[in-house]
Order: C-alpha cells, then structure tokens, then sequence
C-alpha cells in the first residue's frame, strides 16, 4: 500500500494541474489516521475541489479510515510552495509568488514586467505581460 504522503503527492491542483498539492505546500500534517490541510486561501473555488480530490484518492486507496481535517490558521502562504513546485510553476508558464517586487518573466526570464489584471484566468491568478518579449504570463497571486 502506499504511504499517505505518495498518495497526496499524486494529488493535482485543480487550477495548476502540473502541481501536486504537497508541492503547493498546503498539506501541512500526515498522521496515521489523519491529513491535515490548509487552503491556499478561503474563498479560493479550488478549495472544495481539492478536499474532494483528497478524499476520493485516499478512498481508492483503501484509506476510508483516514480524516481530512482543514486548519486555516496559520494561513497558507506561498512560501509554502517547494522549490519543485516552483520550477514546475515556471516550466508551465506561470510566474511563481514574489513576496515584493515584480515577478521575472517565466518566458524569457526578464525582470521587466508589468499588471495587466489584478484577475487572470482564474481567481488565484493575475495576469501580467513581460516587456522585454511582449509575451501574457500568468502570475500566482500571493496572500
Ligand atoms: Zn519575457
């Protein structure tokens, strides 16, 4: 049988799919019977998908037994994202979260970018355009 961690590992952000949720960081504990989640953050539509996700790969697995319980506090942030998870976030063309300061283009790795929308294709992303090759890039909101 796997381990509860494999089985979240193969778990995908319903927004990001190239990211696992423990590479988004919000799986915070595996006990034996237990995972403990944070959202990325409330109000985020992804939220319900994500426990429902949990939920049906831990069942499939034999799992049934195991709680999902969700702590909001402390709140998720997205320096909880892994490093892989940010190079996974940066191969599929989304600017990882900067804490300050302008995101680097996921392109052409230019730093000179500009907000054209505070909401990009979803509610968690803002879109931004690189000024050094014009390209749209989606930037991962921070919270
Ligand atoms: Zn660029």
């Amino acid at each position: 049988m796997s381990s509860l961690l494999e089985i979240l590992s193969t778990v995908a952000d319903p927004e990001i799919p190239v990211l696992s949720i423990v590479d988004l960081g919000i799986v915070r504990a595996v006990q034996a019977d237990r995972v403990t989640l944070t959202p990325t953050y409330t109000g985020c539509p992804a939220t319900l998908a994500i426990e429902a996700a949990v939920r049906a790969a831990l069942d499939q697995a034999g799992h049934q037994a195991v709680a999902i319980c969700t702590v909001l506090d402390p709140p998720w942030t997205s320096d909880w994202i892994s490093l892989a998870g940010r190079e996974k976030l940066r191969a599929y063309g989304i600017a990882p979260p900067v804490s300050r300061g302008m995101p680097a283009c996921p392109l052409c790795g230019a730093a000179q970018t500009e907000e054209v929308s505070r909401f990009g294709s979803t509610p968690c992303k803002a879109l931004w355009r690189c000024l050094a090759c014009a390209e749209p890039f989606d930037l991962f909101k921070c919270h």
